[in-house]
């Protein structure tokens, strides 16, 4: 048995024969490849320390600085503890404490009465990845799809380079084990801050450093994952695809394709070819602002170096991860161990996911919202949406062109509901806000992105006040509502065994008893697994290289009035809202929002080496602090990590900057396509009798 499983339950320390504390395991629930196992040490029902479980194998002990800051948000003062009714204009936040009775009969007559007036296509549940547990996830659609409600287009991360893999490879996103990493010889980090987005892959890199391999990282903006690269290429934002195209005219002009693996599995090779022809390496390195000889050594090097291994981000758009995921089956990298190319290793989780969520209830004729576009759908005049619920999301921050967005969550006729741990600020928009259980306060099972390892955790506390989890509250929701979907009322545990009554060979042996009993399990994974090594998983094996995949023309691009592009990677201490009310981490960020611009760029507008500044772009205008610095290249912008608007200093999200245009493949969102212009605003920040900066 597992160290984490000896841990549940086990008093660690004890005085006077009392329990002092109890060491208590789970996983971590954060949007993020790693999902850790995690210790959890309680004392008298509070959680006091959170550590990574040094039994898990990727974990290695290991939780990261946001997450270690975990217990001060669960047992956070200002924790949502009871239902609350809106008091005062939407927006303000004012709210007045109500019983769970006199909230949920408020839902249920105003659900009611919006069904029986305009139909449940008025309806929209609004969640995303708040946590990444199956139940109080997925599952919680469960009463919207039973009810027939609008059908949510979860698009706002992922579904862009999953559209781009999977038009490659087939369906379902895979790649070489985290622990096979050691074996690459050449390493290429492309569009990823791997400290920050995927740091318990840093040991295994660190380990094929040791054993020789070369690593280079070829992002616009210097980081933490550049410091640890052996070189660095400051690649220009959105040139990802032609600079992948360039490595592929290379390696086919200097016969470094692997002929037998491409004879065997490619199909459209032809039109790929003619595609890359216009990718010279001159023209690849002016387009994408590097050097040209660099760019020769360095290709030469991937494609010959044995053991050829590309970890790759979300980053530049469908056309450019379908550009750079076809390299691995290029020069036939899939062939050998730790080779190929990882963008997430979620297909291996072969789920039995029929009633997941009442997938079985979904119909054709329901209209799908994009989740990108919010804004313009709060806004729409004809069936307008009448019954908002928003659970595991911040949409007032996160979703793009946030001033319309909050223009539509203001609409009087709206009726929202919120499910939340804190008043945020989509909470402030609330009719009725509920106050939702954390991952320590229930149940549920874990997949990952990042690795193979599939997880069980118990709740660790008990909720904090009224708190309630997702599937309960829609569950009673439901009851009353008169829905007798049998699922609806399913448990953390009915969810996990209908899901592992699987078929799937990689899921043999994986019950909810055993995981239950060891905490984590791989997945039933052959060893030196290589996923593409025959072929793709489309029915023919065949790896898609045409139609080719192509450079595509920025749709927005810098113009004399707009000419910078702005960029927003994950910080180290701010990454999206889930943790942004966490003063320690919010100070150790700065303290409050800042851009990051470089020297040339704020010369141009006199901009101080770090005062205010102004950004516009065609959809809003923000304020924040500026740290003039060269780690970014000029004319790109980099604001790191997302804040809560209500914690910056004009109270605005970043995403006002943002539009709801959609990218080339998944239609997801395009955070990265923005213009700006930025302009110095007078501010010392010291007086409070100061003019306003603000317009
Ligand atoms: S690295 Fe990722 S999974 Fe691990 S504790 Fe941090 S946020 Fe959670």
């Amino acid at each position: 048995m597992p160290e984490g499983a000896a841990m549940d339950a086990k008093k660690t320390e004890r005085e006077g024969g009392r329990s002092k504390f109890q060491v208590l395991p789970s996983v971590c629930a954060l949007d993020c490849p790693d999902a850790c196992a995690l210790k959890l040490t309680v004392d008298q029902g509070r959680v006091v320390k959170l550590e990574g479980d040094p039994a898990h194998p990727i974990t290695r002990g290991f939780a990261c600085v946001k997450m270690v800051h975990y217990p001060s948000r669960q047992e956070h003062p200002d924790r949502l503890l009871r239902p609350m009714k809106r008091q005062g204009p939407k927006g303000a936040g004012k709210f007045l404490p109500i019983d769970w009775e006199e909230a949920l009969t408020i839902i249920a007559d105003r659900t009611r009465t919006i069904l029986a007036e305009h139909g449940p296509q008025t309806i929209l549940p609004y969640c995303y990845a708040g946590t990444m547990g199956l139940t109080e996830g997925s599952h919680a659609l469960t009463l919207f799809r039973a009810l027939g409600t609008l059908e949510l287009d979860q698009t706002i991360c992922a579904t862009t380079g999953s559209a781009g893999w999977e038009a490659n490879y087939g369906p379902d996103k895979l790649g070489p084990a985290l622990e096979d990493l050691v074996h690459a010889r050449f390493i290429i980090l492309w569009g990823i801050n791997l400290v920050r987005s995927h740091s318990h892959a840093i040991p295994f890199l660190k380990e094929a450093k040791r054993r020789g391999a070369y690593v280079l990282h070829i992002d616009p903006y210097r980081n933490e994952t550049s410091r640890l690269a052996d070189e660095h290429w400051p690649i220009q934002v959105g040139t990802d695809a032609a600079l992948a195209l360039a490595f592929g005219r290379e390696i086919l002009a200097r016969g470094w394709n692997d002929e037998s693996y491409l004879q065997q599995h490619a199909l459209g090779l032809e039109e790929y070819r003619r595609e890359v022809e216009a990718w010279t390496l001159p023209r690849a390195a002016r387009v994408c602002g590097l050097d040209e000889l660099r760019l020769r050594s360095a290709i030469e090097a991937y494609a010959r170096t044995a053991s050829r291994f590309i970890r790759l981000g979300n980053e530049g758009g469908g056309n450019a991860v379908r550009a750079i995921s076809l390299l691995p089956a290029l020069t036939g990298a899939w062939k050998d161990r730790g080779g190929g190319a990882l963008l997430s290793t979620s297909g291996a989780f072969q789920l039995a996911r029929t009633f997941l969520g009442g997938r079985h209830l979904r119909r054709p004729q329901r209209r799908h919202v994009n989740m990108n576009c919010l804004a313009s759908e709060l806004l729409r005049a004809e069936e307008p949406i009448r019954g908002l619920f928003v659970f595991n999301s911040n949409p007032a921050a996160v979703a793009p062109d946030s001033s319309r967005v909050r223009r539509g969550l203001a609409r009087e006729d709206l009726f929202t509901v919120v499910l939340e741990h804190f008043q945020t600020d989509t909470a402030d928009y609330a009719d009725i806000l509920l106050p939702a259980t954390t991952f320590l306060e229930h149940p549920d099972l874990y997949t990952a992105y990042g690795h193979y390892y599939l997880q069980w955790a118990e709740a660790v506390v008990k909720p904090r006040g009224e708190a309630r989890s997702n599937t309960q509250i829609f569950a009673d929701l439901g009851r009353r509502l008169g829905v007798t979907e049998p699922t609806l009322a399913w448990t953390a545990q009915e969810v996990a065994q209908a899901l592992l009554d699987s078929q799937h060979p990689w899921l043999a042996g994986i019950t909810w008893e055993r995981l239950r009993r060891e905490r984590f399990v791989r997945l039933a994974l052959p060893d030196n697994f290589r996923p593409y090594a025959e072929g793709s998983h489309f029915p023919d094996r065949k790896v898609r290289f045409a139609p080719a995949p192509r450079q595509l023309v920025f749709e927005e691009a810098p113009t004399p009035e707009y000419p910078l592009r702005l960029i927003s990677p994950p910080g180290a201490f701010v990454l999206n809202t889930t943790l942004g009310n966490i003063a320690p981490l919010l100070k150790a960020a700065g303290g409050q929002p800042q851009v990051i611009i470089h020297p040339q760029d704020a010369a141009a507008v006199a901009l101080p080496a770090s005062g205010m500044v102004r950004l516009n772009s065609r959809y809003g205008s923000i304020v924040r602090q500026a740290v003039v610095s060269d780690q970014t290249i000029a004319g790109v912008v980099i604001a790191v990590g997302q804040w809560w608007p209500k914690l910056a200093p004009d109270r605005k999200s970043l995403n006002d900057l943002t539009s709801e245009r959609l990218t080339d493949l998944g239609g997801g969102s395009t955070f990265g396509n923005v213009v700006v212009r930025i302009e110095p605003v007078p501010w010392s920040g010291n007086s409070e009798a100061e003019t306003s900066p603000f317009p």
